[in-house]
């Protein structure tokens, strides 16, 4: 066009330039676009017919300009427009310009005309023209979320003390030691080879006295429970299978005759444990009982005649499934089985059971099937077994809470099968704990990866300009943020299990098992979760192995199954929330019922008035109070009505296990509005406890947005019961937006200050 002849003789028509320019500038020119523009060049009465013709031969969508046509043209314009710190202009004012510029201002009254006839075009192609304005700008000039980056208000050391609190000293070592070349990963898929690997790193850290870390100091341990939990953290820096590994030998098995057994089986057994001189299994599930424990059918058959118990698989289904460490390493294992004497069933109990001698020969009666390969954790050795009348001694039953007597009767102090069945499993929590502070490092480990990678890796910009880091784009900080506050407030609530765990008292522990319970399930979905969200916003290089992700998805994806499958265990969260609701009101006299009554039509007046529910201001919608009433309106509310739903349904007559399932899913949501307050309650604990004032507002601002984004997720529940209207959940929404926004330039920092060692991460993506 530029050079045609038409615009030679008339330079007004360069009027028409950057409408061209704008129209065209998606390659497509649609119908309606060229119907308006025809009929607006046609009403323009300044310019001949032949000029009118040219015009149209640039609107024919066959003959769309070329490459270079349209590179020219917006040369042409960038030469007139001014910098873009003047008012904007119109398409209009653009071509006047360039006009003028052509024609050396001579005939300033055509322009004028030709300015007010062509103002309806502009304003028919609206958002379309001042989108095209963007293009015109010269390069370099940066828009916001260009100039956006990465910016620091804390000390990241100080915030990593603050993670690490009384066990920095623990980490610390965990961490040298991962960094010593004999624990360099290994890239093989030999499966013999890989569980060869793990079997050695799990020496070398026996070898450091970290497997008999929990155990007491006169069995040769560390006594030191809390540097247990925290050495199974920090080695899931590194690769999951040699923590589960771990885990098994020095958790399941080793825990299980600390706390199961007597002081014969610690003495006996536990410092060869520490030391991994004898290897182990922990050996509950079978293949027809994985969930429901206490329908396992292996049997241990008391013989007073010798003394001993039989162990035995009765059917195919009774086969212990997925054991670790039994494929291959596995001397002895810890199994659980329905105790026989004199013809009745005493319900389950634990047993030591040889598995394998000294040289790894299986024993008699003893046969294991390999699990062979798996989703991931191919580092450990998971296998089956079938016991065919084993013999076991007497001194193998784990005699803590029942034994069989001189006599050869039973006993225990606990009378009830079922209380004794549910104290024995609640001994065994300690695995619910570690399992989500793994996942939690699993987390760490991806949120690191993704965001650091985010921060470097550049895609699209505005037109002309450089391009712009993915991670200051809305939806990927939507995506990361949440989830990078999420493992914050979790951080410091699997702290405050840990802590409750150590210093519980008998009374505590049914709480405690609900609070391990539920901490497990909601982490370690939110790991999974998490993971997902990271490998996707690495694009393809999250997916290549190098970059690590795809283990740490792969080996953590069962933590939500094993240690408890976390619907089940919601279930068992909800179950002991209604027993200690139903304990609370049937403990409540009369004036303790009307001050529930009274505190209840309280939080009605106070938080449900018209104008708290439609309250949108910041203020009010950042503050830690209504944070925590809305998480614990919900978390009561939810509760009291599977109360009443239950009642209902037995009342009218429905067997209790159908109530319950017909309520069910309603429990998981008692579940897990309990944990989501609780999380809250320790996030918000830990913001007023934090000193320094840089780390106190970083985590601030992370535990405003947990709070948030849980209201966010929960807007449909908060709507129908009242308790917001939609101006504020839509307020909540962008707020969330705007903190993900803010915590964004902090990311960086945020993660690195999980000091996750070079050698653990090893993704060439997060340098
Ligand atoms: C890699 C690996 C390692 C393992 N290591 C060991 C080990 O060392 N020792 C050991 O003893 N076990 C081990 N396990 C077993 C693990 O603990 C069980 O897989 C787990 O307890 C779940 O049991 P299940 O697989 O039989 O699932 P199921 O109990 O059959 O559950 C299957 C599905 O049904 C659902 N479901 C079950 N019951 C209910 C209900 N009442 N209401 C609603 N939904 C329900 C669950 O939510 C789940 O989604 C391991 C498993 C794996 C995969």
């Amino acid at each position: 066009m530029i050079h045609a002849k038409a615009v030679q003789e008339n330079p007004n028509l360069f009027v028409f330039l950057p409408i061209i320019y704008t129209v065209w500038s998606d390659a497509i020119l649609t119908p309606r676009e060229t119907a308006i523009l025809q009929q607006l060049i046609q009403s323009q009465d300044w310019i001949t017919v032949k000029e009118k013709e040219f015009l149209q031969t640039q609107l024919d969508p066959s003959s769309p300009p070329t490459p270079d046509d349209f590179k020219e043209w917006l040369t042409e314009i960038r030469k007139v427009i001014g910098p873009e710190t003047e008012p904007r202009q119109s398409l209009i004012d653009i071509g006047i310009r360039l006009a003028k510029s052509h024609d050396g201002g001579k005939m300033t009254d055509t322009l004028t005309r030709a300015q007010q006839s062509l103002q309806p075009l502009e304003d028919s192609l609206g958002l379309v023209s001042t989108e095209a304005l963007y293009h015109f700008y010269p390069e370099n000039r940066k828009s916001i979320t260009q100039q956006y980056g990465t910016q620091r208000t804390f000390d990241v050391d100080l915030l990593a003390g603050i993670l690490d609190g009384n066990q920095a000293a623990t980490i610390q070592k965990v961490k040298t030691l991962l960094a010593d070349p004999a624990f360099r990963y290994i890239d093989t898929d030999n499966l013999s080879e890989y569980r060869e690997k793990v079997l050695q790193w799990c020496r070398l850290l026996a070898h450091q006295g970290y497997g008999a870390m929990a155990y007491p100091k006169e069995f040769g341990g560390g006594g030191d429970m809390a540097a247990y939990f925290t050495i199974m953290e920090t080695l899931s820096y590194h690769d999951l299978s040699l923590v589960v590994k771990f885990g098994v030998q020095f958790g399941l098995f080793g825990m299980s005759i600390y706390f199961l057994g007597t002081e014969k089986h610690h003495k006996k057994y536990l410092k060869d444990i520490g030391t991994l001189e004898l290897p182990g299994c922990f050996a509950m599930t079978e293949t027809g009982h994985g969930s429901n424990v206490r329908g396992i059918e292996t049997t241990a058959t008391y013989n007073h005649g010798s003394r001993s118990f039989i162990i035995h698989t009765p059917v195919p289904q009774a086969q212990k499934e997925y054991i670790g460490n039994a494929a291959v390493h596995g001397q002895m294992a810890t199994v659980f089985a329905k105790l026989i004497v004199e013809g009745k069933d005493y319900g389950v109990s634990a047993f030591l059971v040889p598995l394998r001698d000294k040289t790894g020969s299986l024993l008699p009666g003893v046969s294991i099937e390999d699990c062979g390969r798996k989703m991931g954790l191919n580092g450990v050795d998971n296998g089956k077994i079938v016991f065919n009348n084993v013999p076991v001694p007497y001194d193998n039953m784990l005699d803590r809470f029942s034994t069989v007597t001189e006599q050869g009767t039973f006993t225990s102090s606990i009378a009830s099968d079922n209380r004794r069945f549910f104290t024995m499993l609640g001994t065994l929590v300690g695995g619910r704990i570690g399992i989500p502070r793994s996942g939690l490092s699993a987390s760490k480990s991806g949120l690191t990866i993704a965001i650091r990678y985010g921060d470097k890796r550049k895609q699209f910009g505005p037109e002309g300009a450089s391009e712009v880091p993915i991670l200051n784009y809305r939806t990927h900080q939507r995506r990361l943020m949440p989830l990078l506050a999420n493992t914050y407030a979790i951080h410091f609530a699997l702290r405050h299990l840990t802590d409750r765990f150590l210093s519980r008292t008998e009374e505590q522990m049914q709480e405690i098992e609900a609070l391990a319970a539920g901490l497990k399930a909601f982490a370690t979905w939110n790991t999974t979760h998490t993971l997902q969200e990271c490998r996707e916003a690495c694009g393809g290089k999250g997916y290549l192995s190098e970059n690590r992700i795809d283990r740490l998805k792969n080996d953590s994806e069962i933590y939500t199954t094993f240690e408890g499958d976390n619907t089940v265990l919601l279930q068992l969260v909800a179950k002991s929330r209604l027993t200690e609701f139903k304990q609370e009101f049937s403990n409540m006299n009369v004036f303790g019922l009307l001050n529930y009554v009274a505190d209840q039509a309280k939080t009605s007046l106070t938080e449900m008035n018209p104008l708290i529910v439609r309250n949108t201001d910041d203020e009010h919608l950042l503050n830690a109070e209504f944070h925590l009433n809305a998480l614990r309106y919900r978390e009561r509310d939810i509760l009291t009505s599977a109360a009443k739903r239950l009642k209902r349904h037995i009342d009218s007559g429905m067997d209790s296990f159908d109530a319950f399932n017909v309520v069910q899913h309603h429990l998981v949501e008692v579940g897990l509005a309990y944990v989501h307050r609780i999380v809250l309650e320790q996030f918000q604990h830990q913001v007023e406890q934090t000193k320094d004032s840089g780390c106190q507002a970083i985590l601030r601002k992370l535990c405003q947005l947990y709070a948030l984004n849980q209201m966010d997720i929960n807007k449909g529940w908060y709507l129908e019961n009242g308790y917001m209207e939609g101006v504020k959940t839509k307020a909540i929404r962008k707020l969330v937006n705007q903190l993900c926004w803010e915590i964004r330039q902090e990311a960086v920092p945020l993660v690195n200050a999980f000091k996750i060692p070079d050698t653990c991460l090893a993704a060439p993506i997060a340098v």
